[in-house]
């Protein structure tokens, strides 16, 4: 179980994709951003909304609400019907409270429950990978990703694939959601933003870092490190006291 969780969080994360001047999209098969064209709107979203039940996804520039993806352009490229949260009753409420958690410090709210407001942030939770034409099965989760916020994004936690276990999830929805916000992957072992595996559950850490997966390198951005607390604190701002 330790073994397969740890195996599954080194590789889980997003891919990369390149959108083409032709409006194809591109899936190199070298690493796990799904890396979408910059946009004009940069707003983030100010909601964090978990959907555990079975929903519907069409291809397109991301909007949550309307339930438009642009990761799964970069993939099946097909409206997609994902299959929910299929865990215990007991481990949903754990995974909320635990990315409530880690979202804690900064001023943003976590919700299972489906925001009326037009801008929020999607977590479709449930299933696995090769719901949504991923053929690597030990990807725990894709979000879209240019390295700046993405406005209304759609981010994926494949929970079947990650056994339901709601560590795995609670940090896979972690990093999938600071992505659309703009995150690069951290070489830092504690942090959420990062693939080393090995040291305990993992926060936003208050440090600047060295970007990388498996080993270091500048940031997206060109950047020779990241805070990601400090980037969320600049993005949405400090829970207000
Ligand atoms: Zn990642």
């Amino acid at each position: 179980m330790i073994g397969a969780f740890a195996a599954v969080v080194v590789i889980s994360g997003i891919t990369i994709i390149n959108r083409l001047e032709t409006g194809k999209w591109e899936v190199p098969d070298t690493d796990d951003f799904v890396r979408i064209v910059k946009r004009a709107e940069r707003a983030p979203s100010r909601t964090i909304f978990l959907e555990r039940r079975a929903i519907e996804l069409r291809p397109g520039i991301d909007d949550a609400p309307a339930g438009i993806s642009s990761v799964l352009a970069s993939t099946r490229n097909t409206p997609t019907k994902l299959p929910g949260w299929k865990g215990s009753e007991a481990s949903w409420k754990k995974v909320v409270t635990c990315v409530r958690d880690l979202f804690a410090p900064f001023d943003v709210v976590v919700t299972d429950q489906r925001p009326t407001n037009a801008d929020f942030v999607l977590v479709a939770v449930g299933g696995r990978p090769g719901d949504i034409g991923v053929k690597d099965r030990r990807i725990g989760g894709l979000a879209p990703f240019n390295g700046e916020v993405i406005p209304r994004p759609v981010v994926y936690a494949f929970s079947t694939a990650l056994s339901n276990d709601v560590r795995a999830i609670c940090e896979t929805i972690g990093m999938e959601v600071a992505h659309a916000y703009g995150l690069d992957h951290g070489y830092e072992c504690k942090d959420i933003m990062t693939y080393l595996a090995g040291c305990g559950a993992k926060r936003f850490v208050d440090k600047d870092v060295r970007c990388g997966e498996k080993k270091r390198r500048d940031c997206e951005g060109g950047k020779p490190t990241q805070n990601s607390f400090r980037h969320l604190v600049e993005v949405l701002g400090a829970r207000p006291r």
